[in-house]
């Protein structure tokens, strides 16, 4: 979503590393406090002018699997659009430091480090107990996140009788629109 620079098209610069990447963020959202308040009367606003298709050199770089480029227009200071890599190829970009500020970049890592820890378990020790977790996740139409799913795992694989389990399942939120 938008902070994997995958498959760079020729001549696209290299991303910086994640950890350069978050520093970057970091920098940038210390640097620009986020405005509070009003920003003036309404009637400031002017209507949006209509849509104008990007220029070639305006796309974004991607080239899809079918081979063709992406039709989106491309992030500022960056050559992919906010689906493959813009946000990551521009720390400084106001929409990026609001997913910092938000939190979504810590969540992704995050993410990325529960998806790294359940992959090196041996398949034995995982297979069973990953399964049961997103079970009880897809009972309550909730979203596979690694995060909650290793929680799973590790309640499933604590040894008390399924009282570490029970206590996860009981503490998971409710179904999205409830049921
Ligand atoms: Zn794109």
């Amino acid at each position: 979503m938008g902070f994997r620079v995958g498959r760079r098209g020729k001549g696209e610069p290299e991303p910086p590393s994640w950890n350069d990447f978050k520093a970057e963020v970091a920098k940038a959202a210390k640097r620009k406090p986020a405005k509070k308040g009003a920003r003036g009367p309404l009637s400031n606003l002017i209507p949006l002018p209509p849509y104008r298709p990007p220029t070639p050199e305006e796309r974004c770089q991607f080239v899809k699997a079918n081979g063709e480029q992406c039709g989106l227009r491309h992030m500022k200071g960056a050559t992919r659009c906010h689906y493959h890599g813009g946000y990551r190829q521009n720390p400084t970009h106001p929409a990026t430091v609001r997913m910092f500020r938000e939190g979504r970049i810590d969540a992704i890592e995050a993410e990325r480090a529960a998806r790294r820890v359940i992959y090196a378990l041996p398949p034995k020790e995982r297979k069973e107990a990953q399964s049961a977790a997103i079970a009880e996740l897809r009972a309550r139409g909730l979203d596979f996140r690694n995060v909650t799913i290793l929680e799973g795992i590790e309640a499933y694989r604590a040894g008390d009788g399924g009282r570490a389990w029970r206590r996860w399942c009981a503490n998971l939120p409710t179904a999205k629109g409830g049921q």
